[in-house]
């Protein structure tokens, strides 16, 4: 049977929001996160990563700076908790009116939040049920993500989300529950899940 999933943004939710992180060691988890992770792990829900890079598109950085990052994070995650990512999706693509300009990732794509197709691809890889599925994330985009593939999305105050909230970074949007962190959403999603 389709598994649930729960399907996080990188920065703001797992890790302190520093803009393009171009050192790898300037890349630290927000408190409490790995302890989340942990609890989902331990209740065998599936973890992905789900994530918009842009990076490489905007020539700040290559694509293998983007993997170093995620095994740093993937480090700390294991050695603050023992916890683990099952999956880990990032799209390092941008149109060029969004401000793509290498060569080799400036192009429109499905994979881009709130496009649904990291969601679709770990769906299919994983056979995961989207339906039964929850996306946390800090920005308006991941919401929209979340009600454009069918999923439940939680929008959390760290990162960007107290500032999407007063409506101060980009739009007004509704998340089936706002948390105050990572910590508060695995909650809500545990919650959840017993009443399913
Ligand atoms: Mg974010």
């Amino acid at each position: 049977m389709a598994k649930s999933a729960v399907f996080l943004d990188r920065d703001g939710v797992l890790n302190v929001e520093a803009g393009y992180i171009r050192r790898v060691d300037d890349l630290n988890l927000i408190p409490g996160v790995a302890q989340a992770v942990r609890k989902l792990n331990d209740l065998g829900i599936f973890c992905c990563l789900v994530s918009n890079q842009s990076g490489p598109a905007r020539n700040y950085y290559p694509v293998s700076h983007v993997e170093a990052l995620h095994k740093r994070l993937s480090q700390l995650l294991m050695r603050e908790a023992g916890a683990k990512l099952d999956a880990v999706y990032y799209c390092p693509y941008l149109s060029p009116s969004a401000g793509g300009v290498s060569a080799d990732f400036t192009r429109w794509s499905t994979w881009r939040k709130p496009n649904t197709g990291m969601l679709v691809a770990a769906a299919w890889e994983y056979d995961l049920d989207l339906k039964q599925s929850f996306m946390v994330g800090d920005k308006a985009t991941d919401v929209d993500l979340a009600h454009n593939a069918g999923l439940k999305g939680i929008l959390v105050k760290t990162g960007y989300g107290k500032k999407v909230l007063k409506g101060d970074y980009q739009h007004r949007t509704r998340p089936d529950y706002i948390a105050a962190d990572l910590a508060d959403a695995v909650s809500w999603i545990c919650d959840s899940l017993k009443n399913v």
